[in-house]
C-alpha cells in the first residue's frame, strides 16, 4: 500500500491540520529499525542500541559481601537487652576470603565489599562500636542479616541484564562491564544525509551578497544528530531550481537511511517541491497544527518509485526553513524517529513537568505552541517565563532558552501563575 494510502485510512487524517500528535504516531507507525547488526568494543558502543538481550553469565555480585567497615558476626550471639562484648580475630579486606572460622564470642573486622567470614551473617558498622583492646561492644539493636550485600542482588545468573533496544549510556556501559562483557552486538549507525535550499542562503566562508543569509540550518542540524550519534553527510547549499535538487536528493536518498532538508515547503516553494517528489518517491506535505514549523514534509525517496531504482530508499524529513522552526519539528519529529530506525526501544523519553508560568501567554486552542522559556527555582517553586522574542527566525530564543514551554493543541490563554509544561533542553539538546 502507498504511504499516502495509508495516511488516508486514518480518517481523521487532515493533512492540511494535523496534530502534533497524529504526526508523531504516523510517522512511528512506519518506521522499522535498520537490521545491520556490529560488534564493537565496549566503549566504542556509548550512544548506541543494543542488537541483542545480554544475559548475566552469573551472580552480580558474585558473592555475598559486606556493604559498609565494620565487624563481621553471628547475629544469634547477640544480646536483645545490652552490649555484646566480642574478641577481634582477624581483619578481612575487600578481595580477600578470610581463612579459618570465628569461634563463640568471636569476630573479624570487616571492610566493605569484603565477604563476610564463615559462620558470619550481620555486619555491624563501626561507628557505633565501642572498641576496649582486642575486644569491641556490640550494641543492641542489630538486624540480623543487615549490611550485607547478597549474591545476585543486582542480577541473578541466567536473567536478562539489559534486553535488545535498550540504550546505551553510561550506566548500560557500567552494567555491561560488571558482567565482563568486553564487546557488545549493536545497530549500525544511521546515515543521515543533509542540505539546505534556498537561493538567499550563502555558505560560512563565503562573503555575503546583498539579500544573502548565512546558513544556519546545516550547522544546527549538524549539532543534533551528532549528538543522536547519527553519520552525517552535509550536502551543502542547494539552489531552489529542479535541476539542482533533483540531483542532490537522488545523492542523499542513495547514500543514506534518512534525507532532511531544511525550506522549500512552505506554499509557493512547495508546489514545485511537490512535483520533484512525486518522481523521486512518495512523500506527504502536511500543514501541522503548531508553532512554529507548520509546513513539513515526510516521506521516503529513492528505491522502487524512483526511475533509477536499486531497490534502496530513504526516509524524508522535508523541515521548514526558519531556523527555530527546524530545531522544533526536528526535536519533536526526528529524533524518535531516528531513535526508531536505531532500533531503540523504549524510547529515551524526555518528559513533560509541570512548571508555573510567571507571565501571561496569547494562545489559541487548535495549536501546539513550542515557546522557548528560561525555567529557574525561584523561592522553592520551578518558574517558567517566556524569552523575549519568539520569531521563528529568531535562533537566539533558543539559544537563550533552557526549555520549550509546550502549550497543548485544545489549550487557551495562559495567565500568569498557572501551570504549564515543559521540556527541558538538557537530554534534549
Ligand atoms: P522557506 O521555508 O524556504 O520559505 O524559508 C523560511 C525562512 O527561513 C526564510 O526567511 C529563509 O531565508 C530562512 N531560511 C531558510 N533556510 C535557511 C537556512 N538554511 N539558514 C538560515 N535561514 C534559512
Ligand atoms: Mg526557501
Amino acid at each position: 500500500m502507498s504511504l499516502a494510502a495509508r495516511f488516508s485510512c486514518l480518517h481523521d487524517h487532515d493533512p492540511e491540520a494535523l496534530s502534533v500528535d497524529q504526526a508523531r504516531r504516523f510517522i512511528h507507525s512506519q518506521l522499522r529499525p535498520v537490521r545491520a547488526h556490529e560488534r564493537l568494543a565496549l566503549r566504542s558502543a556509548l550512544g548506541r542500541v543494543l542488537a541483542r538481550d545480554v544475559v548475566a553469565p552469573f551472580n552480580v555480585p558474585a558473592h555475598d559481601n559486606s556493604a559498609m567497615d565494620g565487624y563481621a558476626v553471628r547475629h544469634a550471639e547477640l544480646s536483645t537487652r545490652g552490649a555484646t562484648r566480642l574478641r577481634v580475630v582477624g581483619t578481612v579486606l575487600a578481595g580477600q576470603t578470610f581463612a579459618g572460622k570465628p569461634g563463640v564470642g568471636q569476630c573479624v573486622r570487616i571492610m566493605t565489599g569484603a565477604l563476610p567470614p564463615a559462620g558470619t551473617d550481620t555486619v555491624v558498622i563501626q561507628e557505633i562500636v565501642h572498641v576496649d583492646g582486642d575486644s569491641v561492644l556490640i550494641p543492641a539493636g542489630q538486624r540480623p542479616g543487615q549490611n550485607i550485600r547478597l549474591a545476585g542482588e543486582d542480577l541473578a545468573a541466567g536473567q536478562p541484564a539489559l534486553a535488545a533496544g535498550r540504550l546505551i549510556r553510561p550506566a548500560e556501559l557500567g552494567l555491561l562491564a560488571s558482567l565482563g562483557c568486553a564487546e557488545v552486538s549493536v545497530h549500525r549507525r544511521l546515515r543521515v544525509a543533509f542540505f539546505s535550499t534556498g537561493d538567499e542562503l550563502c555558505s560560512v566562508g563565503t562573503p555575503l551578497a546583498d539579500g544573502e543569509v548565512y546558513d544556519s540550518n546545516r550547522y544546527t542540524l549538524f549539532g543534533m544528530l551528532a549528538r543522536i550519534g547519527c553519520e552525517v553527510l552535509d550536502l551543502g547549499v542547494v539552489r531552489d531550481d529542479p535541476g539542482s535538487l533533483e540531483a542532490a536528493f537522488r545523492e542523499a536518498a542513495a547514500a543514506a537511511d534518512v534525507v532532511i532538508t531544511s525550506g522549500g515547503v512552505s506554499v509557493g516553494e512547495a508546489d514545485f517541491v511537490k512535483g520533484l517528489m512525486a518522481q523521486l518517491g512518495e512523500v506527504l506535505f502536511w500543514k501541522i497544527a503548531m508553532k512554529p514549523g507548520r509546513p513539513m514534509a515526510f516521506g521516503r525517496i529513492g528505491g522502487a518509485a524512483a526511475a533509477d531504482a536499486d531497490g534502496h530508499s530513504a526516509w524524508l524529513f522535508g523541515l521548514p526553513g526558519n531556523p527555530v522552526a527546524v530545531m522544533a519539528t526536528f526535536y519533536q519529529f526526528v529524533r524518535d524517529a531516528l531513535y526508531l530506525l536505531m532500533g531503540a526501544e523504549p524510547l529515551p523519553v524526555v518528559p513533560l513537568l509541570p512548571a508555573v508560568c510567571t507571565v501571561a501567554i496569547r494562545k489559541s486552542p487548535g495549536r501546539t505552541e513550542f515557546q522557548r522559556g528560561v525555567l529557574a527555582r525561584v523561592d522553592g517553586e520551578w518558574c517558567v517565563r517566556p524569552v523575549g522574542a519568539q520569531g521563528s527566525g529568531i535562533l537566539r530564543s533558543m539559544s537563550d532558552a533552557n526549555c520549550f514551554i509546550v502549550l497543548e493543541h485544545d489549550r487557551g490563554p495562559v495567565a500568569a501563575g498557572d501551570s504549564v509544561n515543559v521540556q527541558v533542553f538538557d537530554g534534549l539538546l
